[in-house]
């Protein structure tokens, strides 16, 4: 009988910086309580939901033109989200901040170019880079992965890259970065600074944006999302803040129409609720504090955190407290830092059910 032969990536005229690079991998499973990708718990409103139909209705009755190419109306209304004086031409928003840092990249980086970050840092960083041709220079942290503005000042005057990507507060540790960091690194710089504030609707009240520091300096991009705080990841929207010449430069590598009109009528609508659609931050929140207070009772490590997740640390045997995780149908992240792991704040039962099954395994040990 024949054996039918599966091709793969080696038999494919791959590009060559492609070889060996391994994709995204957060693991997609079905679990009853689902704490691995940072999500929001928490369904949006009803009553939200019933309004954002009834506008993605009205998109359809149109659906056979292309969309606004300049989403102006979403664009407006990010600007009157954010505040801070912002304009809705200093506003830019794609599928997700994902395609925002890679629209970033597309445009100010490339081959020949680079990207500096401070590892441990969101992981889509180096993908996003080697997708782009841009070269990656992973910068190191302080102790328990703080960034002083002395660190990571010295790491652009040494490297000079072409972008700096600042995770505000950092990917997966949860620590958050003060304006002292930002304000250091972009003096330092010649180039872009992004500062990638995906988490910063979870920050403790009162802490001041990136956002703070865009007048003046028209080298800072300041890269948010739908995803996390307004519980809409599943719509994609991501979105950023920079001078109006920043958008101008994103245009050159947009693809036409890249925001399809049921998004933008989605978003428009989930933030004309914008009150609404937040209201379960302060909940989140109260979760993640119970999550590092818990877990320094039961003997473990926690990072402080402002974002929706904690990272935590004294874990002896991390693939094994997994795995037991797991079979409680309690899925967390695994993100590659010896003796961490790192759980998202869910639901109060969520939080819950996790805190207490750490409770069981660590009982056991
Ligand atoms: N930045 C950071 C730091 C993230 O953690 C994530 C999602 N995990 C993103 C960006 C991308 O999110 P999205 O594309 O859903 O906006």
């Amino acid at each position: 009988s024949k054996i039918a032969r599966v091709t793969t990536l080696g038999d494919l005229p791959l590009r060559d910086d492609l070889r060996g690079q391994t994709p995204y991998g957060a693991p997609q499973k079905r679990v009853r309580v689902a704490l691995n990708v940072n999500e929001n718990s928490h369904p949006i409103p009803e009553d939200v939901a019933h309004d954002i139909i009834a506008r993605v209705a009205q998109a359809l009755l149109t659906i056979n033109r292309y969309p606004d190419r300049e989403f102006t109306e979403l664009r407006e209304a990010l600007a009157g989200y954010l505040g801070h004086g912002l304009t809705a031409e200093q506003l830019w928003a794609a599928n997700g901040s994902n395609e925002i840092l890679q629209q970033t990249l597309q445009a100010f980086g490339g081959p020949g170019r680079t990207l500096l970050g401070f590892a441990p840092s969101y992981s889509m960083y180096p993908i996003l880079a080697a997708g782009t041709g841009t070269t990656w220079i992973a910068g190191d942290r302080d102790a328990d992965y703080e960034l002083s503005p002395q660190t990571a000042a010295a790491w652009v005057e040494r490297t000079s890259p072409d972008i700096v990507i600042l995770c505000s507060p950092n990917n997966p540790t949860g620590t958050p970065l003060s304006l002292g960091t930002i304000e250091a690194v972009y003096a330092a710089s010649r180039g872009i600074v992004i500062v990638d504030e995906a988490y910063a609707e979870f920050a403790p009240d009162g802490t001041p944006s990136a956002l703070t520091l865009l007048p003046g300096r028209e080298r800072l991009i300041v890269s948010r999302t739908m995803s996390k705080a307004f519980a809409f990841a599943g719509a994609r929207l991501g979105y950023l803040a920079a001078d109006p010449a920043v958008t101008d430069a994103l245009r050159l590598v947009r693809l036409p129409y890249h925001l399809s009109a049921l998004t933008q009528a989605a978003a428009i609508g989930a933030l004309a609720h914008a009150g609404e659609m937040l209201a379960m931050v302060d909940e989140i929140k109260e979760q993640r504090d119970r999550i590092v207070t818990v877990l320094g009772e039961l003997g473990y490590s926690p990072l402080r955190s402002g974002s929706n997740f904690v990272l935590f640390g004294g874990v002896e045997d991390t693939s094994a407290m997994f795995d037991q995780l797991l079979e409680r149908d309690i899925l967390i992240r695994d993100v590659g830092i010896p003796g961490h792991l790192r759980v998202s704040a869910g639901t109060e039962a969520e939080t819950t059910a996790f805190l207490e099954a750490m409770a069981a395994l660590s009982s056991k040990s």
